[in-house]
């Protein structure tokens, strides 16, 4: 149960969590099904640099027919521990690809980049790199506007195979990130290891940057090493003026959260309004001059 009163979602996600624990095998047999009857789709968080859509995350939905949609943080550990994370991940990658030729057909989508999230399991595929090539020729994409979000706890084992498939993939133009950044389990030093292009900071320490002299400092961390190591660094999971104003003093240059949008329709990212950005990134320099 949720500690505090008021914390209506807390109290619902335990709920949903403990309904869900009891059916368990239910779960797993729907999820099959799920991806045999294409219940799945995804929707786009836009990534903004320089008061720009510079790209967007894949995100992928779960509408349930009977119990409405469930959020991906609760189905897809279910479809890494049953192995359905292999045939649903290579559906999320040709969807994905799908849409960026779509978008690199319209003139001011053209350079758009998509990120996906790729799970542990999904990039062991021995057959991984094959695939990816496979979806590459089948869907004609241009692998520069592929990213692909890894996480750090898959770069600790089995280096030398991680390296050898990313540096393949990198070959043909895809680009890798690395997402949740800080919340794994984190030896610095392994990062030059890997053909990385970009660090997604976790949103955690976004989370009241500007109040929080904890977060202020890891952020800032974060900043110079990815500096030092050349790479690009997003801030995940902006939520506030005050946490934008703070990422920028501090020199981060992406973002991506509710601030800016929440995810997105494919036909919603083509229309997403650039002069809104503007005003949220004019609004913030109005107030720095007010004081
Ligand atoms: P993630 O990759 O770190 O994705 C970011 C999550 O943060 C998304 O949740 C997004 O909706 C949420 N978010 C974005 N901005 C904000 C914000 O300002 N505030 C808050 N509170 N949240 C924000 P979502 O879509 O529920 O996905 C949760 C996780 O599920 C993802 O975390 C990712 O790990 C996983 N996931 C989602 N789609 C896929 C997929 O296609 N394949 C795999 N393997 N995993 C996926
Ligand atoms: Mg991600
Ligand atoms: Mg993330
Ligand atoms: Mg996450």
């Amino acid at each position: 149960r949720a500690k505090a009163a008021g914390r209506n979602s807390v109290e619902f996600f335990d709920t949903r969590m403990q309904i869900l624990a009891e059916q368990r095998g239910q779960l797993a047999q729907d999820l099959h099904q799920a991806t045999r009857q294409q219940q799945f789709h995804l929707v786009y968080q836009p990534i903004i640099r320089q008061k720009k859509l510079c790209g967007v995350e894949a995100l992928i939905r779960w509408h349930h027919p009977q119990q409405g949609f469930i959020s991906p943080g609760i189905f897809i550990p279910f479809a890494e521990q049953s192995g359905l994370i292999v045939p649903i991940g290579d559906w999320v990658i040709k969807q994905a690809c799908t849409q960026l030729v779509r978008w690199q057909k319209i003139k001011h989508l053209r350079h758009l980049s998509c990120s996906v999230n790729i799970s542990a399991l999904q990039f062991a595929q021995d057959n991984f790199v094959e695939k990816m090539i496979q979806c590459l020729l089948d869907t004609g994409v241009s692998p520069e506007r592929l990213k692909l979000e890894l996480t750090e706890g898959m770069l600790i084992d089995d280096v030398e195979n991680i390296r050898t498939k990313m540096g393949k993939l990198q070959t043909l133009g895809v680009t890798f990130s690395l997402d949740d950044f800080g919340t794994g389990y984190s030896s610095l030093s392994y990062l030059h290891r890997f053909p990385l292009s970009q660090l997604k900071i976790d949103q955690q320490f976004i989370r009241n940057l500007d109040t929080n002299p904890q977060n202020k400092a890891i952020t800032k961390a974060i900043l110079a090493l990815a500096a030092s190591l050349e790479l690009e660094v997003v801030a995940e999971g902006v939520e506030t003026q005050a946490e934008l104003a703070q990422l920028r003093a501090l020199g981060c240059e992406s973002f991506q959260g509710f601030l800016f949008s929440k995810p997105l329709s494919s036909d919603a990212i083509e229309s997403f309004e650039p002069e809104t950005l503007a005003k949220l990134f004019d609004l913030q320099i109005a107030r720095q001059k007010n004081g």
